[in-house]
């Protein structure tokens, strides 16, 4: 399509779809027109890329959540055609900014482990991977957040309102799901995952569910009109929201409905896939299909393989059962107890009587299995699957699998030396790591416009931008000036960007010149927010007793979403905002320290954040974060990480060099050897400043609107609940030294060329970042797929 026929095609579809001119089009139309005329370029090859991944194995990641945010800005860069877009649209007098940011964002998911998925598949995309994502369309992503009188207000993200040109309904391949209660339809919408620089147009088919009967004709034509559509409201209720829950499972029955939901679709399309080709020959299944199974909301895909090789097609148990071990694999997430997914019998029994049949024989056997191994009646005990009334789906998954893995080198030695001990006894060979990776293209060539531009005009004649490996070549520039003024003057343009999109937002005006020190993740007590805001109280109260103290002034910037129902999370970001408030309003403090917590973040706000980081806040207590995929994104836009050793922060700092990053805190030996004897108290007494700190929680400095959580977030501290001990993430362990090293990020932001080194050095080995590198070592070690390019 030639940039005549582009105007002329944006001009046609807003005339069919809103029956308008341009001139009367909003913005959203044009987005609309804009997107449906890309998505007319791209069908051809699209088809092409499909019939040339039948012909081969083939890779398929299930997972709950996509959190894939915008589309258009993506795709035109990917496609190469962002420039020449922009000056078709500005010959139209349209701005591709307002067109961009009238996109809403595809939240399909609540954090990292859906933005892993999203960057997963744009990787494979750009590698020519045959690799299709399987989920849920739901029609409200994750919550819009707001903020009154500092508190989180919750509103419904019904981000289909305007419709979605990125996606196609395919009815012909709807799929009937079949429940206790009764079947649903799984209709298909597919959405094309474009690579970069590449023609292959990969797939991620996310089904709704919708009624067999849109409503039942006798009863609308007797009046019921409530109950002829209780039938359809029921149904589509099955895709209607994702769970805007981070760790813990709840909502039970519709959760697990939806689990089912998407796998039992997913695994039915793969095989009338696979019989179409190889016909009947299951036991053929595991060279032609991989399945990554993407944390344990998934796992039900094992039993319901079974069922469908056995009762369907008449194999044979064990014949099955080794085409579903050699099929699937699983990543870990998670070790935080309470995220470990556990599905009560009963709740199976009632809803999926046929897969805990089966889920039934399957721990009848593995315990078998272990009495042969002469395992103990303990161990025995501790690994069966199913445990008294609770089926164990992390361990359904290691068991049904021939691949665990973890998602950080730290994490993936805890899985298999501390949490999973006997797990790795049994299966030494099922486990591997995979370190996560995040894509480039989105954070770095999209995002930060000019710091690309910079690197392609210092590498030359790279494919840095498929090979991030190429960066290491950037570290020739450590002692050239010119270039390190150059990455201080692009970071500080960034800063100004956002400083102006705050100030739209959020109505506050912040200092560019100012140190922007930003934690954008979701709010959870393991990510330690509450000590980044221990840590602004003890600067706040130091000026006040010391006003001429020499700092560089800092703008604290935080951004995370609280579940609705985690009522400490909540208060932690009510916190936070008290902080705000009494920072931002005392004249004495002379701007020197200011606080934002942003309104909704969400994807498109962290493309905004990220670029315009000095230090990138990473200090979850060690041993918890599994990997963390923020920590990578600060690093590719050269921004150093103040952070514990845990999760990725652990390789970000083998790679950069600790000299480059501000590392502080606990270690997991450390918390390992501690935590039976740990005394909070102890720091509280004793730490200078730190007493004055956590009691701003009760001695009146702040109102928490009288509903007493910050005195139940004291008393967490300090006395502990009856589910956890006192300061269960160490954060008066780690006060101490977070102090400490904001004060070496203090003294190390002065010699701003020195500080430019430190970047220089991030940016130039975030290589091993790429989710590039970790599709390619999935591709390779997990999946046996090779690329297919068109
Ligand atoms: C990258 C990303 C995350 C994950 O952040 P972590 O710091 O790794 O927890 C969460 N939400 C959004 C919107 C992201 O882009």
């Amino acid at each position: 399509m030639n940039t005549k026929e582009l105007k002329i095609a944006i001009e046609r579809i807003i005339k069919i779809d809103y029956g308008k001119s341009l001139a009367k089009a909003k913005n959203y139309e044009k987005y609309n027109a804009l997107s449906k005329a890309i998505m007319e370029t791209i069908i051809v090859n699209w088809e092409e890329t499909e019939s040339a991944y039948d012909k081969g194995k083939q890779a398929y990641y299930l997972s709950a959540e996509f959190l894939m945010g915008r589309a258009l800005g993506n795709n035109l860069m990917n496609l190469g055609i962002y420039d020449e877009v922009e000056e078709v649209l500005k010959e139209l007098g349209i701005d591709i900014n307002e067109i961009e940011e009238a996109e809403e964002d595809a939240g399909l998911g609540n954090g990292g482990l859906g933005r892993l998925a999203a960057c997963f598949m744009e990787s494979a995309a750009t590698k020519n991977l045959p690799l299709t994502g399987y989920g849920i369309r739901y029609s409200y992503g994750l919550f819009k957040q707001s903020f009154i009188d500092g508190f989180q207000v919750e509103e419904e993200d019904d981000w289909l309102k305007y419709g979605d040109p990125w996606s196609i309904r395919r009815e012909e391949d709807t799929v009937i799901v079949e429940f206790a209660d009764g079947k649903v339809k799984a209709v298909p919408y597919d959405t094309p995952i474009i690579g970069y620089s590449t023609k292959n147009i990969n797939k991620l088919r996310l089904f709704k569910a919708e009624p067999l009967v849109d409503f039942d004709f006798k009863l609308f034509n007797s009046q019921k009109y409530d109950e002829a559509v209780k039938e359809k409201n029921r149904a589509e209720d099955i895709s209607r929201v994702l769970y805007p829950n981070d760790s813990t499972e709840e909502g039970k029955i519709l959760r697990l409905k939806q689990q089912y939901f998407f796998v039992s679709a997913g695994l039915n399309d793969i095989l009338k896939k696979f019989k179409k080709v190889h016909g009947n020959n299951f036991k053929e299944f595991a060279k032609y299909n991989a399945i990554q199974l993407n944390d344990t909301h998934p796992v039900v895909a094992i039993p319901e393989l079974m069922r469908i090789l056995t009762d369907e097609e008449g194999l044979l148990w064990e014949d099955a059962w080794n085409v579903v071990v050699n099929t699937f694999s699983y990543t870990n997430h998670t070790i935080l107890k309470e995220a470990l997914e556990e599905w009560n019998v009963e709740l199976y029994e009632r809803l999926l009587p046929r897969i805990y049949e089966i889920i039934k024989d399957i721990d009848k056997i593995f315990n078998e299995e272990l009495m042969e191994k002469k395992y103990s009646k303990e161990k025995i005990h501790s690994m069966r699957i199913i445990n008294e009334d609770k089926i164990r789906m992390a361990y359904l998954a290691i068991h049904g699998t021939h691949v665990t893995n973890g998602v950080a080198k730290l994490h993936t030695d805890i899985l298999k030396y501390q949490e999973l001990k006997d797990w790795h006894e049994l299966y030494p060979n099922r486990f591997q790591n995979k370190t996560n990776g995040i894509t480039p293209r989105r954070w770095l060539l999209l995002t930060n416009r000019e710091l690309s531009k910079l690197i392609t005009e210092l590498l030359g004649n790279s494919n840095w931008i498929t090979n991030l490996h190429e960066l290491k070549k950037l570290e020739q520039y450590i002692e050239d000036p010119s270039v390190l003024d150059k990455l201080l003057e692009i970071k500080k343009a960034n800063k100004e960007r956002l400083a102006k999109y705050i100030k739209e937002q959020e109505g506050i005006s912040i200092n560019p010149d100012s140190l922007f020190d930003i934690q954008i993740k979701r709010l959870h007590e393991y990510k330690r927010q509450l000590l980044n805001a221990f840590g602004i109280l003890d600067l706040y109260f130091k000026l006040k007793e010391n006003p001429n103290m020499d700092i560089v002034p800092r703008t604290f910037i935080f951004g995370a979403k609280a579940a609705p129902g985690y009522v400490r999370a909540k208060a932690i970001i009510k916190f936070i905002n008290e902080i705000a408030k009494l920072v931002n309003n005392d004249s004495e403090i002379k701007d020197k320290i200011k606080v934002v917590f942003v309104e909704n973040y969400r994807v498109s706000y962290a493309e905004k954040l990220f670029p315009a980081a000095d230090i990138s806040e990473q200090i979850s207590t060690a041993g918890k974060e599994a990997s963390g995929t923020g920590n990578m994104k600060f690093m590719l836009n050269g921004t150093p990480t103040i952070g514990t050793y845990d999760g990725a922060n652990v390789e970000i700092v083998q790679e950069a060099g600790e000299e480059n990053n501000f590392i502080f805190g606990a270690r997991v030996e450390e918390i390992e050897k501690i935590k039976d004897t740990y005394n909070p108290k102890e720091y509280y007494e004793t730490v200078p400043g730190l007493k004055r700190v956590v009691d701003t929680l009760i001695d009146g400095t702040f109102d928490d609107g009288g509903n007493g959580s910050f005195k139940e977030l004291h008393t967490s501290l300090l006395e502990g609940a009856s589910w956890h001990k006192a300061d269960n993430y160490f954060i008066l362990r780690d006060f101490k030294d977070y102090i400490e090293a904001q004060y070496r990020v203090d003294k190390a932001y002065r010699d701003r060329r020195g500080w430019a080194k430190k970047a220089l050095m991030n940016i130039s080995n975030a290589g091993k970042f790429s989710s590039d590198r970790t599709i390619e070592e999935y591709a390779k070690e997990i999946w046996n797929i090779a690329p297919k390019k068109i």
